[in-house]
């Protein structure tokens, strides 16, 4: 992934990003980081790029043209125009989702603003997008792209050695993650939690997840509105079970996933809460009037699966009758989000992107 940074302090962006795990990825070639001075591009015998702001009022403001030509020149050498991102306190603020959302891309330029920011014209002009680090003011843009920079790295490929990642971490799921041990077993008189020595992997999942409920609840009850506990079903051949595992592992660690071509669980009555998420794996085999075996009509299939203002996630392939499956879900009290429609032989790429979405609609909510 290649970063632009357009900055009037390059050597801020770069001391921290050639430093540890990235500085390790920028020499392997996982990143790559271009820094571009935007005062190169002054239009003044002086060098200066900024200049006092129409209306009065105290400091200075970057002036449009040496921006704009910044980027410019950005776009030429790579042959389209990128997302450009300007760093900048008045947006939303940069979360978990977003940064995987712009880790997809090949190419970032992030613009770093000083003094009292840029001239308006070149931001309507030639940005795609407007975030923030936090609710507070920095003295400049490079902080902040330097901590976007961190944290979209973290999801490239081959920046991260096996023993740095992991499949999930704090706000991935909108949870934050429970606490960590390490040895000695006891220290300071306080034991390591029990059930972390017991081997019993089930039990530790558990605890697990009940910490991160409760440390979320404690630390950001704001986040618990957008975390639900997922269960995928699944139905039709081996493929839609095999489909629903690796969606599901992408969008949660504490996921469910049941398989409906087994009788018993088509006998067994479930209702599903407010606070849960449906994913809904089917093909077209699953379907009445196919030839497949696995071919049974919805309202026998799901006969004892009920929700109560549950939100839904249909994910298809082949030629399902989303719409129709849409209605029956209504019927049996599911509130249905967007469908998506994916096939068998999904990349891992496009799985991700998948995840990706269902996690932003159900940020949506
Ligand atoms: N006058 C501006 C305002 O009130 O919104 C603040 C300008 S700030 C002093 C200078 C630059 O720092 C901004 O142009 C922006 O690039 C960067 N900056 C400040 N706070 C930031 C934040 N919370 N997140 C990202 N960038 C920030």
């Amino acid at each position: 992934m290649q970063f632009y940074v357009l900055t009037l302090f390059p050597e801020m962006i770069r001391s921290i990003i050639n430093t540890s795990i990235t500085g390790r990825a920028v020499k392997n070639g996982f990143l790559s980081l271009e820094t571009i001075n935007i005062r190169e591009y002054s239009t003044r015998k002086t060098n200066r790029v900024d200049d006092y702001p129409y209306g009065g009022g105290a400091g200075m403001v970057l002036e449009p043209e040496p921006v704009y030509q910044a980027i410019r020149a950005v776009e030429e050498k790579i042959g389209h125009k990128p997302r450009v991102v300007y760093m900048t306190p008045q947006a939303q603020v940069l979360n978990q989702t977003k940064v995987e959302e712009l880790a997809r891309e090949e190419e970032l330029v992030l613009l770093c603003g000083h003094y009292e920011g840029i001239d308006e014209r070149v931001l309507e002009e030639m940005v795609t997008d407007y975030i923030s680090i936090g609710d507070y003011v920095l003295t400049g843009g490079e902080l902040g792209a330097a901590v976007l920079i961190d944290a979209v790295s973290r999801f490239v490929p081959g920046v991260l050695s096996n023993e740095e990642s992991s499949q999930f971490e704090s706000l991935q799921d909108n949870l934050l993650e429970y606490p960590q041990y390490t040895r000695p077993e006891i220290w300071h008189e306080k034991k390591v939690p029990e059930v972390l020595l017991s081997g019993d992997h089930n039990r530790i999942e558990e605890w697990r997840h009940q910490k991160s409920i409760e440390r979320t609840a404690e630390r950001r009850p704001d986040l618990l509105a957008g975390s639900y506990q997922i269960t995928c079903v699944t139905a039709g051949g081996n493929e839609s079970s095999l489909l629903g595992g690796r969606i599901l592992r992408k969008v949660t660690r504490y996921g469910k996933i049941m398989d409906y071509n087994r009788r018993k669980l088509q006998k067994t009555r479930m209702v599903m809460e407010k606070d849960e998420l449906l994913l809904l794996v089917m093909d077209e085999s699953s379907i009445a009037g196919s030839e497949s075996e696995d071919a049974i009509p919805v309202e026998e299939r799901f006969r004892n699966l009920y929700g109560n203002d549950t939100p839904v996630i249909l994910i298809y392939e082949g030629s399902v009758q989303a719409e129709e499956l849409l209605v029956f879900l209504r019927s049996r009290g599911f509130l249905p989000l967007e469908p998506e429609k994916l096939p068998f032989s999904a990349s891992e790429d496009e799985i991700t992107g998948t995840a990706l979405n269902i996690r932003k609609k159900t940020l949506q909510i």
